[in-house]
């Protein structure tokens, strides 16, 4: 195996939409940054697995990161789609009850968007309702103005564009094996095709997703307690084999751990629905049509006119989540070395949904804090 070395200002790890985002951002800053991928391509495990939606930010404690992020980094996303031709649009969402019982959650949804300063959410009447969605049933509905959809493939292939014209090296079938802490630097190896890199650099932002625990797992001398535990939440798909029935997001009320089955378009106007929520132990992305009927018990809830045969399995995908079945839902973790107690190291944990829509957000975030790193 050949043996090369590299140095840069910093090294990301992960080309999923966050590191494309995060070394989008620090190149920006006229900062050297090489970006080391494991797969052949960008962006191909969480990143293109999800739903597409550009969230509202409605359902996060007021205090979180995940609010923080979601209202910022949606304007930017909107933004940004705006001025590089991404396909987005600014649709809409519903959020439907469909038993009196579901009403109370509606509120305390109404009640935290005002809270943290949404206004363009509020409940519709029944006349409202019946003109925008016909096919819909349900005894109450909230309306979110600023949710919509985004075609997260262009967006990542944008990204990887916008690098290639900044100061960032992209190197896909690199495999991080080792971060070894020196005393003004940090050592990172690297397993690529045939060949083993060490890249010498200031800072690492770890953005590895389902892996990014593995990875700080090889950081040499990161105490464990930093690392917190990982539980895997897949969300599998079922596409509708006809023309969709609505024209905006339909979520029901949601559940502990996930936003619950909803309706979703891409922007060629497909309909799908999910994903649910399936606790694993491994990586397993295979959908099972033995699924149909939940999907359709919780679809015909809103929409009694779906048949279950027109319901076809997708996609699956798998959360990152830091927080187990029976947990509240964890916020983001974005741990710099005051906290983790590694000159140089940020890792970032639990970036399940909104992460795609706060994609912008945390790389600012990261890029403007770097002065406490470099
Ligand atoms: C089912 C589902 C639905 C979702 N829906 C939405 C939604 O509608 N809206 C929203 O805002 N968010 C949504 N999300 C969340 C969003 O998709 C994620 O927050 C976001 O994609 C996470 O991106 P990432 O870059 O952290 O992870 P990833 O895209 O997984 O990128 C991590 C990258 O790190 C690489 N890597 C790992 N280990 C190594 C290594 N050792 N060396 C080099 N590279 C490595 C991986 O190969 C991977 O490419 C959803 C997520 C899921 C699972």
């Amino acid at each position: 195996m050949n043996k090369s070395s590299l140095d840069t200002d910093v090294l990301v790890i992960g080309a999923g939409i966050i590191g494309l985002a995060v070394a989008r951002a620090i190149s920006l800053k006229g900062k050297s940054v090489i970006l080391v991928e494991k797969n052949s391509s960008a962006g191909t495990e969480i990143s293109s697995r999800n739903s597409e939606v550009i969230h509202a930010g409605l359902y996060y404690p007021s205090n979180s990161l995940k609010t923080k992020f979601c209202i910022e980094g949606k304007n930017r996303l909107y933004s940004y789609c705006k001025k590089y031709n991404i396909p987005f649009n600014n649709c809409g969402k519903l959020i439907v009850a469909t038993s009196k019982n579901e009403r109370n959650k509606l509120e305390e949804i109404n009640q935290n968007a005002k809270k943290i300063g949404l206004n363009d959410v509020y409940f519709l009447t029944k006349k409202q309702l019946n003109n925008i969605e016909p096919e819909l049933k349900c005894t109450e509905a909230l309306f979110s103005g600023s949710s919509g959809i985004v075609d997260s493939h262009a967006l990542i292939q944008s990204f990887v564009a916008n690098l290639q014209n900044l100061n960032c090296t992209v190197a896909f079938n690199s495999n991080v094996s080792r971060i070894i802490p020196e005393k003004k630097s940090l050592l990172t190896e690297v397993i690529g095709n045939n060949e083993s890199i060490q890249i010498r650099s200031l800072s690492v932002v770890n953005c590895g997703g389902l892996s990014s625990q593995i990875i700080a797992r090889k950081t040499l001398g990161l105490d464990i307690k930093f690392i917190p535990m990982q539980y895997l939440a897949k969300g599998t798909y079922f596409t509708l084999n006809k023309k969709a029935p609505f024209n905006h997001l339909i979520y029901p009320v949601p559940e502990k751990q996930g936003l619950g089955i909803h309706f979703t378009l891409d922007l060629s106007g497909k309909a799908k629905f999910g994903p649910d929520l399936e606790w694993i132990t491994k990586e397993d992305y295979t959908t099972d049509i033995n699924q149909r009927k939940k999907f359709f018990d919780q679809i015909r809830k809103f929409w009694p006119e779906i048949k279950e045969e027109e319901l076809v399995p997708d996609y699956a995908g798998i959360r990152p989540k830091i927080s187990g079945p029976d947990e509240e839902a964890s916020d983001f973790i974005i741990q710099f070395p005051k906290e983790n107690k590694i000159a140089g190291l940020i890792n970032l944990f639990g970036i399940e949904s909104p992460g795609l829509t706060s994609c912008l957000s945390i790389a600012s975030e990261i890029s403007s804090r770097l002065n406490e790193v470099l």
